[in-house]
């Protein structure tokens, strides 16, 4: 990162960022083209692993890509926050981010399948969800394991933060 300043390792912001964005951008490489694809995610973070589970339709472009090239890159943010200026170089935004590598594959077993999607639900409501065979098998459910990542934070200008105090 060439900011050095502005990356995150404290592993307990790093899950507050996770906590928040709640939509991740997944992209995947068909053939050399890019495809980026926003998405609902539930994660887990045990043991330095990172985990992604996402759910949608059985049919779907984005499966036709994983099924030739597994790999992916994603980024989310949250906190976004623009902030202005007396010239337009000043003008910006604040935020925090999550970017990373890692696989995709699709979830076959039903009783992981039901784990993704419970995982999926906390993420995204706080809440605990079950799921039954017949609710599952309606669904898709992708497993993004992550092999790297990085997560970075812009702070509001020091000046701006003092004008709002
Ligand atoms: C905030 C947000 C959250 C979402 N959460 C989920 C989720 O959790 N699960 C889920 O399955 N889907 C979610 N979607 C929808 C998702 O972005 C895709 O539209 C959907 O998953 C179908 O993707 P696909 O690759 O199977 O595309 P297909 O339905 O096979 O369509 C392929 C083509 O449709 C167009 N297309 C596909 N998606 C979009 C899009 N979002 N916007 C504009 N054009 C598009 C593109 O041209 C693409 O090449 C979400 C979208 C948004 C904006």
């Amino acid at each position: 990162m060439r900011k050095r300043e502005r990356e995150i390792t404290d592993l307990e912001e790093i899950r507050s960022i996770l906590d928040q964005c709640k939509i991740l951008h997944l992209g995947l490489s068909d053939d050399g083209q890019p495809y980026v694809v926003p998405l609902n995610y539930g994660y887990t973070l045990e043991n330095g692993a990172l985990t992604f589970y996402v759910h949608g339709a059985v049919e779907g472009y984005k499966y036709e890509v994983i099924q030739k090239n597994p790999r992916i890159s994603f980024a989310m943010e949250c906190d976004a926050v623009p902030f202005e200026g007396k010239t337009a170089c000043q003008y910006g935004m604040s935020y925090r981010s999550l970017m990373g590598r890692g696989r995709a594959e699709l979830v076959t077993d039903p009783q992981e399948k039901q784990t993704g999607l419970s995982v999926l639900m906390k993420t995204q409501s706080g809440k605990n969800f079950t799921f039954n065979d017949k609710l599952v098998s309606i669904v898709n459910v992708l497993k993004i394991s992550v092999d790297s990542y990085s997560a970075k934070k812009r702070p509001l200008p020091q000046k701006l933060t003092e004008e709002g105090a």
